[in-house]
């Protein structure tokens, strides 16, 4: 018998499963492919980089796809999260923090240092790990590789083959399967190749992730696209036209059907990342009421955030003379503080139950902006924006935002934070989306509270660190704006007490008519009465 020291608790399942031999087969084959790029990473010269680069990213799919077999085609479906506490990459251990540390430094380099990965500079060829990519950007576009196609292909890659396993591991629930199969075709098509071939088709077209939408790809307002946008002719202007459409028109006709989860958990190539790379971490997001509090704050000063920033990009561009153009800086102000107020002034009006507490954040975020419109009239020049270049105040955003938060942290922090961090804290799109999906939309997901053993699945494997069970446990409707639909929460309850629905609005049990332990301390209610 084994002296090992037993952690577990589990009668059935003692010990933490040691990987099997065929388990590290798969692991040595693609830990080679993995090899592979770390020699071009050092500046080897092999013969043929097309044929390398193939062999490398076959060897890692290769490794991954036998290590998923191995794991789930074994066994009988449904979820197998066993031994996840115990195991040291997916509860903050040693590896967990080593994988952080890695993907931390890798996005730092990808951002602020592409040079070392061997991007070349004025005129001359690519070296590195971005040569090894040079052929199959030249296949796809003409053009040679960047640090962002040799990013979007390992993005690519990376969704592609744990979205297999993902599959695989929830092959018992459709709504998995389909939602996944979503998040692959939409990263591979819309954000990988599409925008490949546009380039190839006309080369004065910029970088266009159609899937991608304001304040996502915040960038997208600014003087430089809209220039690129009307140099490249009938299909720029069409691409941005397309841009506002999907802003003022498809997102909010989709969010009313379906919730936030038809763009955070079908369509997004963060929530794609997240929901299949970062799976194995979704148990480590935080659920105390404080890291609620966090988000609320956080997220809703990013999106005043962008929206003044915005509102300034767009502004700077403008001019002044009434003579010459109907929207000038000044009706441009007046237009974003007019239509901002209408919203304001419905919810308040139509939606005030529904608000509760939240009502004081709406109007504090609301007034922050007509503060920020206000500033923006009267302490900017041609130039400069509330005193700073607007350059800087553009970089300064892309920095903070872009590329600290959505990339060094957001996905880097994976095995210390869970997978939604950046989704949950930092996503001025998941912020617009969850408040119309609070406000005004179908999407909710309802609860058998008899049904409800206590369990605790739901909420342990909730990556937006909602706590489900307390909602399961009242019965009531679950209509949260950080809920992405993942469908996680009711496909690992042993009971089917949750359901992910798109009913009338009709007959919801909303929070407030509900006492939600979280928010009432019961024995002051009890003492008052
Ligand atoms: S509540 Fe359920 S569906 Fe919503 S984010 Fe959490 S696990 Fe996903
Ligand atoms: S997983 Fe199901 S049974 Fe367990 S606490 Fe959640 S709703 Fe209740």
């Amino acid at each position: 018998m084994s002296n090992k020291l037993n952690y577990s608790m589990s009668l059935a399942k003692p010990d933490a499963q040691s990987l099997s031999v065929t388990q590290k087969v798969a692991v040595g084959v693609g830990v080679t492919g993995l090899f592979i790029l770390i020699l071009a990473l050092l500046n080897t010269d092999f013969p043929n980089q097309g044929w390398f680069l193939i062999l490398a990213l076959g060897l890692i799919s290769v490794g991954a796809l036998i290590f998923s077999n191995s794991i789930y085609l074994n066994t009988s479906k449904g979820i197998k999260n066993d031994g996840v506490w115990f195991k040291s990459i997916s509860s903050r251990g040693i590896l967990g923090w080593a994988i952080g540390i890695v993907l931390t430094l890798f996005y730092i380099v990808l951002y602020f240092y592409p040079s070392v990965l061997g991007l070349a500079k004025d005129g001359a060829s690519n070296t590195g790990l971005i040569a090894l990519f040079d052929p199959l950007s030249y296949l796809l576009s003409g053009r040679p590789a960047s640090q962002w196609f040799v990013y979007g292909t390992l993005y690519t890659v990376a969704i592609l083959i744990f979205g297999y396993k993902f599959m695989l591991k929830y092959r018992h629930n459709r709504y998995e399967q389909i939602r996944t199969g979503s998040v692959m075709f939409f990263q591979l098509g819309f954000a990988f190749l599409i925008p490949e071939f546009m380039y190839r088709l006309n080369s004065k077209i910029p970088y266009y992730d159609l899937k991608s939408i304001w304040p996502l790809n915040y960038y997208n307002f600014e003087r430089y696209r809209i220039d690129q946008f009307i140099d490249a002719g009938n299909i720029g202007l069409a691409l941005l036209i397309f841009s506002i459409i999907s802003i003022f028109i498809i997102t909010p006709i989709l969010t009313y059907k379906y919730g936030k989860r038809w763009y955070c958990s079908w369509v997004c190539g963060c929530g794609a990342l997240a929901e299949t790379v970062g799976d194995p971490f979704r148990q480590l997001s935080d659920k105390r009421k404080s890291a609620w509090k966090i988000e609320r704050w956080l997220i809703h000063s990013v999106l005043v955030f962008v929206i003044v920033m915005t509102t300034a990009v767009i502004y700077s561009y403008l001019g002044k003379d009434t003579s010459k153009y109907w929207l000038t800086r000044d009706v441009f102000l007046v237009l974003v503080a007019g239509f901002l107020t209408l919203i304001f002034a419905l919810t308040i009006i139509f939606k005030r139950k529904e608000l509760g507490k939240d009502a004081r954040y709406g109007a504090i975020g609301f007034f922050a902006v007509i503060l920020g419109l206000i500033g923006l009239h009267y302490f900017s020049t041609d130039t400069k924006l509330f005193f700073l270049k607007s350059e800087t105040l553009r970089t300064s955003y892309g920095f903070l935002i872009g590329s600290i938060f959505s990339g060094v942290i957001g996905t880097g922090f994976y095995p210390i934070f869970g997978s939604r961090v950046w989704c949950r804290f930092g996503c001025p799109m998941a912020a617009i989306l969850g408040f119309q999906q609070r406000m005004l939309s179908k999407f909710r997901i309802t609860t058998n509270g008899g049904q409800c053993i206590s369990c605790g699945n739901c909420s342990t494997y909730c990556e937006m660190g909602i706590d489900v069970r307390a909602y399961a446990q009242k019965g009531e409707n679950i209509v949260r704006s950080s809920c992405v639909g993942c469908g996680i929460c009711s496909a690992v309850c042993p009971r089917g007490v949750l359901k992910l629905e798109n009913g009338s609005l009709e007959g919801r049990i909303n929070p407030n008519e509900i006492l939600l332990g979280n928010d009432v301390n019961l024995m002051n209610l009890v003492n008052k009465n």
